[in-house]
């Protein structure tokens, strides 16, 4: 689980990386434009991250066993799972620019 930072904010945690003072209702998978309508709470940085497929492995393991355990068995699975329901990137596009340097 991602750790609440002590006696911060009251707004819920970004989902990867546990910030609470400032975060967004980001839409995830399918965009806002696209209609999305499911949301969770990342913080700004994440948000643009995750919105532009720059979001790191271990980043995306964070999100998926903070959230999305039940979709799928680990991280790739998960990728394909969002790609499916409206994330734009599929696991190779995530791999091809950022994973397989970092
Ligand atoms: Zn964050």
């Amino acid at each position: 689980m991602v750790k609440r930072a002590k006696g911060k904010g009251k707004v819920d945690p970004c989902e990867i990386c546990g910030e609470d003072r400032w975060t967004d209702l980001a839409h995830f998978p399918k965009r806002k434009r696209n209609d999305g309508n499911d949301v969770i709470s990342l913080c700004p940085t994440h948000h643009k991250l995750v919105d532009n497929g720059r979001v790191k492995k271990v980043e995306m393991e964070r999100l998926w066993e903070n959230k999305y355990s039940d979709v799928a068995g680990n991280v790739e699975g998960f990728i394909e799972w969002a790609h499916k329901n409206g994330y734009p990137y599929t696991l190779y596009d995530l791999k091809r620019k950022f994973w397989d340097r970092n």
